[in-house]
């Protein structure tokens, strides 16, 4: 396709000058060099990049440069790091390169930015993680975050040209951290944004069939509106207020929400909305005006008093002011009437960006950096969200105690030299009872690992593991030393009883009576210190109850016979005794459509075959096939993105066949799971199941696949070989095809 570089260059410019005139305020002719400096900077080192779309990069840094100029209302110095937001990442602008050309405060920013994009597009980021980042950069400085958020919000504008896969990650990221994040900062119309072109991308027939429900039922909301304002309009006019009405509906997302939330349908949430009366007054009159109004509201209908809300006295944190009432109307629906000023208005849907606007006099650049600093007051005083953690523990001064995260963000809170599996018996015994490694900061560590402040701990769990005597060689804290102890104990009881239930079977075919003074003649035989310890050693095979032969039976009495005895010693001597193999077998299954395998259809969403959906590993319950649209997704798509397998449905025209894999190679914690990754990421094949045994560091194992051709099976078998640790992969011809 032929490009019109002329044309190009004259929109580029076009654009550069419409941004220009959306910043809220002009510009001096210094900061105007500034803006036209990192425009010229940026054009140059995006010059040979196109978007996805074909279109010029430098498209895109002119965008996110006006939402921050105008809707987010930051000055010079955000413009021009906004302008250059992608430079050092993408191009070959260094940090010193900006410092040179533009200052030390823009480095930081930009500094800032580049490392935040590494931590928030990495597929495998958690939150906690996102959230610690972002937390050590807020430090530096707050407009990292702004710019980032509207760098974000672009890119969500923009993604259409994105594949599904794609659109469906950056959309349910968008959803769980930088929506939330933006209604955080009271960026009340981003956050709406970001929530509704996320559902747009995530669930694109529902959010058009709510878009277009909503358009051919606004006449009704109109006519509603106006008939329940009318009284109201009438008095407000006779007070000689300056008003305006505006009658909003939830936001597209919001009613979606509300209909999975409550099971409802678009027609119960429709007309559910807010009326909302905005007045004008000088700032000392606001709050008594405010009151005023809402006497008129309820002069005329009667006010829930429930639902009275007074954000004007005590505002919200993230600085939102308003009064809201809800009222009975005539025809029997309550109403939420919000009454604010024109002032709080525009706060509530610009965030604090609107704030200077309302000093004025003072010097544009202070008023930024106070609002700045408000923000950051909002994002450090409430103290129920992971944002505050480390400003507010200031990890490294607690040195006898170590503060770590679980994937969620939760912070948790041990005495130092704590491992892995400390931890893990931290957030629950059955989650340390079935601990087999631990993921730091996303690398794959041993139980033994001893954690840091601040790392990030995501415990491995497999249902086959039990505590082993060797973990009190690691374990630190006596919670887990205890819990330890105790399964140690109550698994010897149990295989104890199975070993006495064996003894008695035995016995019985042996015609010997089970009494203790048969149990002590055994003891003494096999040389062990107690019942419970006999019948233990018998269930675990460690005893040969065949050498019994060495009893006579005599009315239900055993009676040693001593020739016997020797005799049994020669043939022992023969041939040794084989030590049984230590039970320490962790299956893996990966199933796809077939319903043999070990994968479960998540009772969330219910798939059925045709639907698009996903598997996701989950700590107790094996894999779990949810649908893409599942409204658990979200979350587990942008936390767990390493829990997440592809899978689809059997598909009729690709034939696959079942091939058998041996292998062997170094036992390792990480190994089972980077077969897996290999098998089930790396090469889009079915796992339909993996074993594997280990015995003094030495595994065997066997993995079943489904390929559809022998080409497809030797990439698998290269790749299976690059493994760390593994040794050998062959295939077993006996099992193929069954
Ligand atoms: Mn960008």
């Amino acid at each position: 396709m032929k490009v019109d570089l002329e044309a190009e260059k004259r929109e580029i410019l076009r654009r550069y000058r419409g941004l220009l005139r959306s910043s809220s305020r002009s510009h001096t002719a210094a900061e105007k060099k500034q803006i036209r400096k990192a425009f010229d900077v940026a054009l140059e080192a995006h010059k040979d990049m196109r978007r996805k779309s074909g279109e010029p990069y430098i498209y895109h840094p002119i965008a996110v440069a006006r939402i921050v100029a105008q809707e987010i209302g930051l000055d010079t110095t955000g413009i021009v790091c906004a302008l250059l937001h992608d430079t050092v990442e993408d191009t070959y602008v260094t940090l010193d390169d900006i410092e040179t050309l533009f200052g030390k405060k823009e480095r930081q920013i930009i500094d800032g930015l580049t490392k935040i994009s590494g931590v928030f597009d990495h597929s495998t980021s958690a939150q906690a993680e996102n959230f610690r980042k972002m937390l050590l950069t807020l430090s530096d400085d707050i407009r990292v975050i702004l710019i980032k958020l509207a760098d974000r919000l672009h890119n969500m504008r923009t993604l259409d040209s994105m594949v599904r896969e794609k659109q469906l990650k950056i959309a349910s990221e968008t959803l769980f951290m930088y929506a939330p994040l933006a209604h955080r900062l009271g960026l009340y119309n981003i956050k709406t944004e970001l929530e509704d072109l996320s559902l747009k991308y995530k669930e694109p027939v529902q959010y058009e069939d709510i878009v277009s429900k909503l358009q051919k039922t606004s006449a009704v909301r109109t006519r509603f509106i106006n008939r329940f304002m009318l009284p109201i309009k009438r008095e407000l006019e006779k007070e000689k207020f300056k008003f305006e009405i505006k009658g909003r509906t939830k936001s597209v997302f919001s009613i979606w929400n509300k209909m999975q939330v409550k099971k409802v349908s678009f027609e119960d949430v429709y007309d559910v909305f807010a009326i909302r009366i905005i007045y004008d007054s000088p700032l000392e009159k606001e709050k008594s005006q405010a009151w005023k109004v809402y006497s008129i509201v309820t002069d005329f209908y009667q006010p829930n008093p429930d639902r009275l809300r007074d954000w004007i006295s005590i505002p919200k944190a993230n600085g939102y002011e308003s009064l809201h009432t809800t009222v009975m109307s005539p025809t029997g629906k309550w109403v939420e009437v919000q009454v604010r000023s024109r002032r709080m208005d525009e706060l509530a849907e610009k965030g604090y960006a609107a704030h200077w606007k309302y000093k004025e006099g003072e010097a544009v650049e202070s008023n930024l950096d106070s609002w700045l600093a408000q923000i950051r007051e909002v994002l450090e005083s409430d103290s129920e969200n992971a944002l505050d953690f480390i400003d507010n523990f200031k990890l490294n001064l607690f040195s006898e105690e170590i503060y770590v995260f679980t994937p969620n963000g939760d912070l948790k809170t041990l005495p130092k030299g704590s491992t892995s599996l400390d931890f893990a018996f931290h957030i629950h015994s059955q989650v340390g009872s079935q601990c087999i490694g631990a993921k730091v900061n996303h690398k794959l560590v041993p139980l033994s690992h001893e954690l840091k402040s601040g790392d990030q701990v995501e415990v491995l769990t497999s249902k086959k593991q039990t505590p082993k005597e060797d973990w009190l060689n690691f374990a630190v804290t006596a919670r887990a030393r205890q819990k330890i102890k105790t399964a140690l104990k109550e698994e010897k009881k149990m295989i104890a009883s199975e070993g006495k239930e064996i003894l008695r079977r035995k016995f019985r075919n042996m015609k010997v009576d089970f009494l203790s003074i048969n149990i002590t003649e055994l003891e003494r035989f096999f040389k062990v210190d107690s019942a419970t310890d006999l019948y233990y050693k018998i269930a675990r095979g460690k005893i040969d109850l065949s050498k019994m032969k060495a009893f006579e039976v005599q009315n239900g009495r055993l009676e040693l016979v001593k020739s016997k005895v020797v005799k049994q010693q020669e043939e022992e001597e023969e041939k040794p005794t084989l030590t049984p193999v230590v039970n320490s077998k962790d299956t893996l299954l990966i199933g796809d459509q077939k319903q043999e395998f070990d994968f479960t259809l998540a009772k969330c969403c219910n798939p059925i075959p045709g639907d698009d959906v996903f598997g996701f590993i989950t700590i107790h319950d094996g894999i779990k096939i949810h649908r893409v649209n599942c409204p658990n997704a979200t979350e587990l798509m942008s936390n767990y993105a390493y829990r997440v397998i592809k899978a689809r449905w059997a598909s009729k025209e690709l034939v696959e066949f079942e091939v058998k894999l041996k292998f062997t190679g170094i036992d390792d914690v990480g190994l089972v799971h980077n077969i897996t990754n290999i098998i089930s990421s790396d090469m889009n094949v079915n796992m339909k199941g993996l074993s594997f045994e280990s015995n003094d560091g030495i595994f065997e194992g066997d993995v079943r696949v489904l390929v559809t051709d022998t080409d497809h099976l030797s990439v698998l078998v290269d790749k299976l070989k690059s493994v760390d640790g593994v040794l050998t992969v062959d295939r077993v011809d006996s099992d193929v095809f069954s």
